[in-house]
């Protein structure tokens, strides 16, 4: 099959680092889509605001129901009400905001889905500096991910992690050279109380993007 390779497309859940990453991709290819998924989230706010900056980006958006991923597995405080969330990563597992395969699944199915649309390249916003103890975050998971993308349905997909190497506070500087400082900062959805922007304040989500921010702020 003939691959554009001047398309991407970008998982997107309308976090900070995915929407980084949206922009991102809008600079460097022709043509941008993005696909956010359903995957028995908590909060179902996340997808409207996945929508809401997919129509400011002025790029096509499609949500995919992808429920049965959080079924597979029990214990996630991410998709289950009844478990409260781990503050910090337990020293010989990843904490409990892990959902297992959820990036597995998430780039398997964007990468047939973006065959059918012809496009070559595939973004996602994971980052293996903040390292919260997610596997499937890692670079050596991607490339081989990749790798086997490819083998599985002979083409030539690449995928794209602008922000693998950089932490939050490099992730907000990115933003802002992207100038989408302020869009990111008001109209993205990081925080695990379902509370948009600044947050909460008080979950490990709100209190990673914080610190960088500040980090930031301080720097610039
Ligand atoms: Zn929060």
């Amino acid at each position: 099959m003939n691959l554009d390779k001047d398309s991407a497309l970008v998982v997107f859940s309308g976090g900070q680092d995915s929407t980084t990453c949206l922009f991102w991709a809008k600079r460097h290819f022709k043509h941008v889509c993005a696909l956010t998924f359903k995957y028995g989230q908590k909060h179902v706010l996340e997808i409207e605001q996945a929508k809401e900056i997919a129509r400011i980006a002025d790029v096509p958006i499609e949500v995919m129901d992808v429920s049965f991923i959080s079924g597979l597995s029990s214990g996630c405080s991410l998709t289950d009400n009844s478990i409260e969330m781990d503050e910090d990563k337990p020293a010989d597992a990843p904490p409990n905001t892990f959902v297992p395969g959820r990036n597995l699944f998430f780039l398997s199915i964007a990468a047939v889905y973006a065959r059918e649309k012809g496009c070559m390249n595939l973004v996602t916003g994971v980052s293996q500096t903040d390292y919260s103890g997610y596997p499937d975050c890692r670079d050596s998971f991607i490339r081989s991910l990749n790798v086997s993308l490819n083998l599985s349905m002979d083409e030539q997909f690449v995928i794209h992690t602008p922000l693998m190497w950089l932490d939050k506070c490099e992730t907000w500087a990115l933003a802002d050279e992207l100038g989408v400082f302020d869009l990111v900062r008001t109209k993205t959805l990081t925080c695990y109380n379902g509370i948009i922007g600044d947050g909460c304040g008080e979950c490990p989500a709100c209190k990673l993007r914080r610190r960088g921010l500040e980090q930031y702020l301080r720097l610039s």
